[in-house]
């Protein structure tokens, strides 16, 4: 089985989807096609294959983290034990989550 590791999110409204591939040039066209026929959808991409660092080093918010697969600073809300992006609903046990906001000594400061 090929694994789909692009998503594009789309939001309208309160609701959300997510279509995934594992082609860009397909989530390509869907986007252009939601875009175009839905003009008020909040649409992002995630792509799980190449996690991005940060460009620029932003002073923490609360809740705010750096997302690598939305490659942009997202809140992340709280979610059973995690917490998880807003958009793309990876979570902070993700270990390129971990690994660009430096999560892995402050985790195990709280477990000791
Ligand atoms: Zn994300």
């Amino acid at each position: 089985m090929e694994q789909c590791n692009i998503s594009l999110i789309v939001f309208i409204g309160n609701r959300r989807k997510r279509f995934k591939s594992n082609r860009y040039d397909i989530i390509v066209k869907l986007y252009r096609k939601i875009k175009q026929e839905i003009p008020e959808a909040q649409l992002y991409f995630m792509d799980h294959r190449y996690p991005h660092g940060p460009e620029e080093i932003r002073p923490p918010k609360k809740n705010t983290y750096w997302c690598p697969y939305c490659a942009a600073y997202r809140k992340f809300k709280s979610w059973y034990k995690y917490r998880i992006c807003e958009i793309c609903l990876v979570s902070d046990n993700d270990f390129n989550v971990k690994k660009y906001n430096q999560l892995f000594s402050k985790r195990k400061e709280k477990s000791s």
